[in-house]
């Protein structure tokens, strides 16, 4: 339901200790409701048990918790989850749990849509309608953790924000749910453990990378070429490679983090020495790694998973040059859960 009532989530600390005094109660209740909110996560002031029947009622006459709602979710045969979830005003983004055997993966989402144009992404293709509060970053984690305890008896042990969205375009919020979910008046989950994604804003890295919480930057990088990366990823033309390296280079030299490059191997767009090659070059500008992701289909004839020998030369060549390289198998797949395949089918 739509009210006109203010989410109290989006109080800080501070605001909730002054909201407290001006209703002639203990700044300390402030604390209280705050632990509720962001180290418990309580969905209604009802369950804030240790706070009186009249200080609840009190709350709920003044504001809300919009908190999210899983509309539905579906469970994959590798038993990748993926959620469709339901946000106050009645957008819809999606979410997916990925566990292996050692691991329990959130994938969460920034945005509703997106305003890239990646090409051979489907969640491109939705509009970008707004971008996703905190508190619904937030809201995403505390329910995937959930779907972790459920199905595998353990919480989540990482995240990644490579659902729906470019984290960086939304970059104060993914910043204020972060600290939530990393700080001890939160979740107190490892930022070691978070990594961001971004097709590459560099101006946006380089705040990042002056950031006081430390996590890991994923980059979906897809061609070192920029003719190359300009037709699968538009954007490009406003942030050049050159712009993304001295940006990459600006972040290594504050985080001291080895950057991952995500990157998909076509048909006919960068499977040729040439882009090997330049591959390589770009590795070099800073530590780093590739993750070689398989490539998702999305009805878009135009893009087709390279060969198996194309790929072999990828590996090879950048095993000869001493970078690392993941091999990448999609999870989820079966219920359009994978990489770039959320776009809200269900
Ligand atoms: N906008 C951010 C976050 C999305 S992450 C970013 O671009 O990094 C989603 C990842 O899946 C990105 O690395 C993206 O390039 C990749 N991807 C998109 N479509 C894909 C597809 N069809 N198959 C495989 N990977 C895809």
């Amino acid at each position: 339901m739509v009210t006109n009532k203010k989410d109290i989530r989006a109080l800080s600390k501070e605001q909730l200790r002054t909201f407290f005094e001006s209703k002639g109660d203990k700044a300390f209740r402030g604390d209280q409701v705050y632990a509720w909110l962001w180290q418990k996560s309580a969905h209604d002031f009802v369950d804030m048990t240790n706070l009186s029947k009249a200080t609840r009622d009190m709350l709920q006459n003044n504001f809300v918790i919009n908190h999210i709602n899983v509309d539905n979710f579906q469970r994959s045969n590798d038993g990748t989850v993926k959620n469709a979830i339901r946000l106050h005003d009645g957008l819809i983004v999606e979410s997916v749990l990925i566990p292996t055997a050692t691991r329990t993966t959130a994938c969460i989402s920034s945005q509703v849509g997106c305003s890239l144009d990646c090409k051979f992404c489907a969640t491109a293709r939705l509009k970008r309608m707004r971008n996703l509060n905190p508190d619904e970053i937030f809201d995403q984690v505390t329910a995937i953790n959930q779907q972790s305890k459920h199905y595998h008896n353990r919480p989540l042990s990482n995240i990644v924000f490579m659902g729906m969205g470019e984290p960086l375009m939304n970059y104060n919020n993914v910043i204020k749910a972060i600290d939530k979910i990393t700080s001890t008046e939160g979740l107190a989950m490892s930022p070691k453990r978070i990594t961001v994604s971004t097709s590459g804003v560099p101006k946006m890295i380089k705040k990042m990378a002056d950031e006081a919480v430390k996590f890991n930057l994923a980059v979906s990088l897809h061609s070192a070429i920029d003719e190359v990366r300009t037709s699968i990823m538009p954007f490009n033309t406003t942030f050049p490679l050159a712009d993304l390296k001295d940006a990459l280079v600006y972040w290594y030299e504050k985080t001291k983090q080895k950057v991952t490059y995500e990157y998909v191997v076509w048909k006919g767009v960068n499977d040729t020495q040439k882009d090997i090659d330049a591959l390589v070059t770009f590795c070099k500008y800073v530590p780093s790694k590739v993750n070689l992701i398989e490539y998702n289909t999305i009805d878009d004839a135009a893009f087709v998973q390279a060969s198996k020998l194309s790929i072999d030369k990828y590996i090879r060549t950048l095993e000869q040059n001493n970078i690392i390289v993941n091999i990448r198998r999609s999870r989820g797949k079966d219920i359009d859960a994978a990489c770039g395949q959320l776009a809200n089918k269900s």
